[in-house]
């Protein structure tokens, strides 16, 4: 295993929730250091191109509107593994099928206000990070 980073948001609907404490617990109790982190508001533009993979998919319009919706936190996370730990404390996409325990199942509202997203590879972790953050807003 190696030292890696990845990009995490955390969503509008646990924004709104005042739920960012509790998921930077989660992910701080599980060796997920946070190296980077800013509240903004995605615009839909930003939206639109950070979700562009999913442009084809009958949610994608719903999908940019909810990010939209209110503010995010975008966070730069580091640690043993960081992208596939990620990925197992956020839990599966539907909160339905998350396990116990995990963000999702803990907190989320639907399959679309998730509360989390995280990169699902080292490559995409790289891009994502380049996409919200400068090098020099990132600790180390
Ligand atoms: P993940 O966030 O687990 O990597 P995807 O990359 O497949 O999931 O989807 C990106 C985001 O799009 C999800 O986190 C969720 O907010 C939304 N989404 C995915 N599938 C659906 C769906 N069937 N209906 C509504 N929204 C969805
Ligand atoms: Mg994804």
């Amino acid at each position: 295993m190696a030292v890696e980073r990845t990009l995490s948001i955390i969503k509008p609907d646990a924004t709104r929730r005042n739920l960012t404490g509790k998921i930077n617990a989660i992910f701080e109790e599980n060796g997920l250091r946070i190296v980077a982190q800013k509240r903004i508001w995605m615009s839909r533009a930003h939206a639109k191109e950070f979700y562009k993979v999913h442009a084809e998919r009958p949610f994608y319009a719903s999908l940019v509107d909810f990010m939209c919706s209110g503010p995010v936190v975008v966070q730069v996370l580091e640690g043993e593994n960081a992208v596939a730990k990620n990925r197992e404390l956020m839990g599966a996409t539907d909160p339905a099928k998350a396990a116990p325990g995990t963000i999702r199942a803990l907190f989320a509202e639907s399959i679309e206000a998730n509360s989390v997203h995280g990169s699902d590879s080292a490559e995409n972790a790289a891009r994502e990070i380049a996409f919200f953050f400068a090098q020099t807003e990132i600790v180390g």
